[in-house]
């Protein structure tokens, strides 16, 4: 019934999605099997893409020739560019979806895949000979042979859904959860383990008051995701705020008896930053308010999704404490919030291609590594797609660094860290954050998709083409003089001192104030100099210029720590003598006694930071 593929994606979430797409795309003849077709690429939880950190692993996904950018630019109904107001570092893309176009995309774009075959049915069971995956089995008895084995199970696996003091079997609302996978990859010999996360209840939103809410509009001029020619949006919708307040959290605390998480019922530990409304009013029981925001689930739908009031209370708790939010007196639920426990796989059991160590040609990415978000399973469903591609074709491995990509970081933490709680990603888990920025990743990244056979040639172009605009604009600035006459007034309202004499364009950007568009509004030369070139060249000139001591620190201590990676320094420290090492990371040292910085910086609990620390400490 079934040819013998090269690869098989089991699962057609943000991971498996991913992965098919690259392996396909790269030539491998790929099939999707996945439990559900009508929820391909289904959005489990909040209808948005990107944000702090998770921003930048999208664009480095699109850089690498992904699908999750152009989807996510095809789909969104707003965008918003995240802490402009810091370095841009900290710049990170974040997009509100319309949920079920940005499935229905993903689907579309799948079936115009060439090389991707579908298959609909629960997986249960991997089949294995001689140390290597060779196919799956599924519910129905079929097996189904394929050269490798890509697992993105997500939270399917052995879930249960908790809602008070219900519990349900199932992966997602309304889904079923999935048998078999688990218990035959422990006959195998993997560790499992077990975690939990949750949603907040959708509610009607012509059932709200907006008029008694902030509006919080997209980006005036938006951006997007994709370094592809996609198009901004020509119009969005808007998100809403608005606060809980004492009678909320009162009304709250009346189902806490019947919580699963404080009576117990939930074993697995949840993700520490996106705790449940009920555990922000238990932790932070001296807060009157905490903020939530009102999220429209797409372009037509009224159904809106409450972000931050995640629960697992009993739904008529859920229901009351949302009528006494202001604006949400009247309102009428669609669907209560939920928490689900499901089993992952710890990963430290992966090499850094994603492939297991135990059985070779098997893959694991997404939610069944522990980690949560989008974003996170999406590049690691990519690096897995590529690898398993790789390595049937006796092709290189191909791994990123810590300092190329946050996708390095993520999936280097994993491997050599581990985690015991659901991981996403922060920008301060990447100690080189200030060469990963989501303007560069294209830079970064996009040659490197190119030789996989991911990216195309016109993102090539478009690369170079960048490369040497920016080139040209920068040896431009650190060349172009401005007199006072033409800057000061400028300077005096950006609270900027005066010149006296005249300096370079690139000089004057490196001031705290001061930003490549503020020279070209107070010079028409300017302007008309950089109204040459595109856009992004210029905003890349202006953020290299600026930043040029910084990120060239930076580049020095990427390439010394690699250096680094095996020095010795076994017995050579008394952490207890260094007191700007942090206390975990020095309880952490004192236990371990690494070998090697590079060991050093592997263990969990001690931060880039602290890894600085100990570099300036030996003096390196
Ligand atoms: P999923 O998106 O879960 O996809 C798994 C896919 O595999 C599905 O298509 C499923 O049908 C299929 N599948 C599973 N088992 C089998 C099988 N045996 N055979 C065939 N097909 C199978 N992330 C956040 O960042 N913040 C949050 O607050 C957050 N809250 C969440 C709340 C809930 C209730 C849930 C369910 C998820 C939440 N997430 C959250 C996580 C986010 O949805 C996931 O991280 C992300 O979707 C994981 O992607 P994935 O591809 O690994 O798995």
């Amino acid at each position: 019934m079934f040819p013998e593929y090269d690869i098989i994606v089991v699962g057609a979430g943000h991971a498996g999605c991913e992965a098919a797409a690259a392996a396909a795309k790269m030539g491998s003849k790929v099939l999707l099997a996945t439990m559900n077709m009508n929820t391909i690429a289904q959005m489990s939880c909040n209808p948005a893409m990107g944000g702090v950190a998770k921003g930048q692993i999208v664009r480095e996904i699109d850089a690498l020739g992904g699908m999750s950018g152009i989807i996510t630019d095809q789909t969104m109904i707003q965008f918003r560019m995240l802490n402009k107001s810091k370095g841009p570092a900290m710049w990170s893309p974040r997009a509100q979806s319309d949920r079920m176009r940005f499935a229905e995309a993903w689907r579309l774009s799948l079936e115009q895949t060439e090389n991707v075959d579908f298959w609909q049915e629960m997986v249960t069971g991997i089949e294995v000979e001689g140390g290597k995956a060779v196919g799956i089995r599924t519910s129905l008895g079929i097996t189904i042979r394929g050269k490798a084995v890509v697992l993105t199970n997500g939270t399917f696996l052995n879930g249960i859904i908790h809602i008070g003091e219900k519990q349900l079997g199932g992966g997602r609302a309304a889904e079923k959860s999935a048998k078999g996978i688990t218990e035959d990859l422990k006959n195998l010999g993997f560790e499992a383990g077990r975690m939990k996360t949750g949603t907040p209840p959708r509610v009607d939103g012509r059932s709200l008051d907006y008029s008694r809410m902030e509006e919080q509009f997209g980006d005036e001029n938006p951006s997007k995701f994709s370094y592809a020619d996609t198009e901004p949006l020509q119009q969005q919708r808007s998100c809403f705020i608005t606060y809980t307040n004492p009678d909320v959290h009162e009304i709250l605390k009346t189902g806490f008896e019947k919580s699963p998480m404080f009576q117990g019922r939930i074993q697995g530990l949840g993700p520490r930053y996106c705790p449940s409304i009920e555990d922000k009013i238990n932790r932070f029981a001296e807060r009157d308010r905490h903020q939530i925001f009102v999220e429209p689930e797409g372009w037509n739908t009224v159904e809106v999704y409450v972000n931050g009031f995640s629960s697992s209370l009993p739904e008529d708790v859920q229901l009351k404490a949302l009528r006494k939010i202001v604006g949400f007196e009247n309102a009428k639920m669609f669907r209560p919030g939920y928490a689900i426990e499901y089993d992952f796989f710890p990963p430290t059991q992966l090499n850094l291609t994603l492939e297991t160590k135990l059985v070779e040609n098997l893959y694991f990415a997404g939610q069944i590594n522990g980690t949560t978000g989008y974003e996170e399973a999406a590049c690691q469903g990519l690096m897995a797609g590529i690898n398993a591609h790789n390595k049937i074709n006796n092709k290189e491995p191909f791994v990123l660094k810590r300092s190329e990509a946050y996708i390095g970081v993520l999936i280097d933490d994993l491997v050599n860290k581990g985690t015991d709680e659901p991981y996403r990603m922060f920008t301060s888990r990447a100690e080189h954050r200030i060469l990963l920025r989501q303007d560069n990743a294209d830079i970064r990244l996009t040659k490197r998709g190119f030789e996989l056979g991911l990216a195309d040639e016109n993102r090539m172009k478009a690369v170079d083409k960048k490369i040497k605009e920016t080139a040209e604009i920068i040896a431009y600035l650190n060349n172009k003089p401005i007199e006072p006459g033409d800057i000061n007034s400028m300077l005096e309202e950006l609270g900027s001192a005066p010149i006296t004499e005249k300096q370079r364009a690139g000089q004057l950007i490196k001031r705290p104030n001061v930003e490549i568009e503020h020279i070209a509004k107070a010079v028409p030369s300017v302007a008309e100099y950089l109204g040459k070139f595109k856009l992004d060249s210029v905003e890349q000139a202006g953020i290299q210029v600026k930043y040029e001591s910084y990120i060239e620190k930076e580049h020095t201590m990427a390439s010394k720590m690699s250096e680094l990676e095996n020095y010795s320094i076994k017995g050579r420290i008394n952490y207890r003598d260094i007191p700007a090492l942090s206390a975990e990371a020095k309880e952490k040292l004192l236990k371990v006694q690494p070998e090697t910085i590079g060991q050093a910086s592997r263990i969990s609990g001690v931060s880039p930071a602290d890894i600085s620390v100990l570099m300036v400490y030996l003096g390196k």
